[in-house]
């Protein structure tokens, strides 16, 4: 069981804000895509899931429920 490094609580789960920065990209870019460059939604739905299972392997962060610290493992 992992526990966090600051206050070793067990509340913790995959995260932090550069996720969240990735994801609200995505969804402009998803909306621009599809409405300004008229892009076929199954092939942006495809680039966004795979962006983000790249952005999970490359921000493998964990956050901590508690106390907000993140690290990365
Ligand atoms: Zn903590």
């Amino acid at each position: 069981m992992l526990t966090c490094p600051s206050c070793n609580s067990e509340k913790i789960r995959r995260g932090g804000m550069a996720i969240w920065l990735v994801y609200l990209t995505l969804i402009v870019f998803a909306i621009a895509a599809t409405l300004v460059f008229h892009l076929n939604a199954a092939i942006v739905a495809g680039i966004m899931i795979a962006v983000v299972v790249i952005a999970h392997l490359v921000f493998n962060q964990r956050v901590c429920l508690d106390c907000g610290h993140t690290w990365r493992n």
